[in-house]
């Protein structure tokens, strides 16, 4: 982080940091009850005018509104590709498996097989949960260890 407004506190200059593709208040009820991704007053980046007219954050630098919550800084031992990994793909696959509630021995279908849907077909398989994996894309049904489409556990 290159700079930060007077009223952050919880990052600072410096810091490697890694942040949520939408803001959150801090303040209304959903944020209350910690579902900042039902925020009210959210704003999301680089998705234009009806979703907050925040610029995109595949860029270099990115100014980032309410940043005590949008943003955590990485600890030490993360590595810049893992943080990449765990904050994007990875996180949204796996708080979809979380919001579902899937539990160990229960059967989940995930449709769509790119890095997010892989990534779900990771967390629900570490749920304890078997796997129905659906896509429609012919080069995506082989497991990487299968040369054929068949079921893997
Ligand atoms: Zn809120």
């Amino acid at each position: 982080m290159l700079e930060a407004g007077e009223a952050v506190t919880r990052v600072a200059v410096g810091d490697r940091v890694a942040g949520c593709f939408q803001t959150a208040c801090g303040m209304c009820f959903h944020c209350m009850r910690g579902e900042y991704q039902r925020c009210v007053e959210s704003r999301s980046f680089g998705l234009g005018a009806t979703m907050g007219s925040l610029q995109g954050t595949q860029a270099e630098f990115a100014l980032v509104p309410r940043a005590n919550l949008v943003l955590q800084r990485v600890p030490d031992a993360v590595s810049d590709d893992v943080a990449l990994f765990a904050g994007d793909v990875m996180g949204t696959g796996y708080h979809g498996v979380v919001a579902s509630g899937l539990g160990a021995g229960e059967v989940a279908a995930v449709l769509g097989l790119g890095p997010v849907g892989l990534c779900a077909v990771q967390a629900a398989r570490l749920a304890g949960a078997r796997v129905i994996a659906i896509d429609s894309v012919e080069q995506r049904w082989r497991c990487g260890v299968h040369s054929a489409p068949r079921r893997c556990t």
